[in-house]
């Protein structure tokens, strides 16, 4: 094959644009860069939506998606099923229409990465060549960051904040079990953790389905910050909602509500500020970290993996990116949105890259959604942009205390219908229904 060269394809690329090439020219051009194969590990909000833009960017580009799980079941909207809004069923999805569209969908663990060799391994035992790594495998839950708190405790106390489906199961199982007049404790994490205002969300979740189903029961929460996300508009819930059955307690001057210990056995919980309570079901979110996956790479910092914010490249491994919620992504939150927004860049950089095509400047977005009552939901949210190493935020909105009914109801909608799109957008709209049904509780 004849060598193509960075500049026969920016003539090409001038005429027709990268996205547009076919996918022989595509193949071709790879195939003489060297550069073709791209892994993604991970294959949420981040990752699927990279292998998504990727095939869609250079149909013959080699992409392959390792994920752990058949079934993706969304975080996002989780807390709509606890509060009894939705069905489970409607948070999973397949990876049938990233198949369809030439993705190499592979079920299964990537447990070590050889950045020198630029291999990934996995479980089952085969190994993946890459030129680009992306990882995406947003969190692992800290099970150490409370005493007495571990996998096996989490089967009593569950945390019910990662795509295992089966937490939210358990969650909501205890929910049902508590008798009327319960008392229900969630223990929320300190920052940097997925979702700042999602805890808060479930709280009004909990409430809800207490307020409907168990009114004599409250809700207990102990929370290690001072402040949150939302603050106001959450509080403004819990008084005009949940009065009577929403406890908040927020760390101040004198009390110190970081939990210290859980007791799974007794199901009792201790603060630092030396309170105990004795829950009838807990909900315990403790601190997380980036998944594991990204520690092997050599990609973390501390608990997180440092990005540089033109593009989510690892900042300490070579033609790895890291996104999602296992990146240090400066102000931007750890949301699916975010890293829907983060995966769009990333494809389109690695595109650029393997073509040999100047990088078109980024711009990320976020939106953030919380539900407070049936027809009732906030949001908030910003755009920013790569300035001093950093991102910086703009153009930057929040629902307001007090805003009308109409408001309110409107948000839930443009919430649902995002939602709809982001699913759409990660897993190119893909049949779950009959597999989900059979997974039904
Ligand atoms: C209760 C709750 C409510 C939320 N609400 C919202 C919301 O309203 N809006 C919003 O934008 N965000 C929300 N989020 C946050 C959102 O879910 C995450 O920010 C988003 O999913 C992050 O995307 P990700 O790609 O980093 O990780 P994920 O979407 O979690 O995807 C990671 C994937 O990687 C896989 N994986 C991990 N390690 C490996 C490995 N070694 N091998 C193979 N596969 C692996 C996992 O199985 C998983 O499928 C919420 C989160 C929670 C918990």
């Amino acid at each position: 094959m004849s060598e193509i060269t960075r500049r026969d394809f920016a003539k090409l690329a001038g005429l027709a644009g990268a996205s547009a090439l076919s996918p022989s020219a595509w193949t071709t051009l790879a195939m003489a860069r060297n550069s073709g194969r791209v892994v993604i590990v991970g294959g949420g909000a981040g990752g699927a939506t990279t292998a998504h833009y990727l095939k869609k960017g250079a149909p013959a580009l080699d992409v392959t998606l390792i994920e752990a799980n058949p079934i993706y079941s969304s975080s996002f909207f989780s807390n709509l099923y606890i509060g009894g809004l939705r069905r489970l069923v409607s948070l999973n999805h397949a990876y049938g229409g990233l198949r369809r569209l030439g993705v190499k969908v592979v079920h299964d663990v990537a447990i070590d990465v050889n950045t020198s060799r630029k291999t990934v391994r996995t479980r089952g035992g085969r190994t993946y060549h890459y030129d680009r790594l992306v990882l995406s495998p947003g969190i692992d839950i800290k099970y150490d960051s409370i005493a007495g708190y571990s996998r096996r405790a989490a089967r009593i106390m569950p945390h019910a904040y990662t795509t295992d489906a089966h937490q939210q199961r358990l969650l909501k199982r205890h929910l049902r079990r508590m008798h009327n007049g319960g008392t229900v404790v969630m223990v929320t994490p300190n920052n940097p953790y997925r979702c700042p205002p999602g805890p808060y969300e479930r709280a009004c979740m909990i409430a809800h389905y207490l307020k409907t189903r168990k009114p004599r029961s409250k809700l207990v929460i102990f929370d290690p910050k001072k402040s949150f996300s939302k603050q106001a508009l959450f509080i403004e819930a819990f008084d005009t909602h949940y009065k009577g059955i929403v406890e908040l307690n927020l760390t101040n001057e004198i009390d110190d509500f970081s939990v210290v210990r859980v007791n799974a056995r007794t199901r009792e919980i201790l603060t630092k500020a030396g309170r105990k309570v004795k829950a009838d079901v807990a909900n315990i979110i403790p601190q997380q970290r980036a998944g594991r996956i990204a520690v092997k790479a050599g990609c973390t910092e501390g608990d997180w993996c440092p990005i540089n914010p033109e593009n989510f490249s690892s900042t300490k491994v070579k033609d790895v990116y890291v996104l999602g919620d296992a990146s240090i992504a400066f102000e931007m939150p750890k949301s699916a949105f975010a890293a829907n927004s983060q995966a769009k860049v990333v494809a389109s950089d690695i595109l650029a890259e393997l073509a040999g095509k100047e990088r078109l400047p980024p711009h990320y977005r976020n939106t953030c959604w919380s539900l407070l009552a049936p027809d009732d939901d906030v949001k908030i949210g910003a755009n920013y942009v790569p300035k001093d190493g950093k991102l910086e935020r703009f153009g930057g909105f929040v629902s307001h205390p007090g805003e009308p009914h109409e408001v309110r109801k409107q948000n839930y909608l443009e919430s649902v219908g995002w939602y709809n799109s982001i699913t759409t957008d990660m897993f190119v709209r893909s049949g779950t229904r009959s597999r989900s049904r059979r997974r039904r509780r």
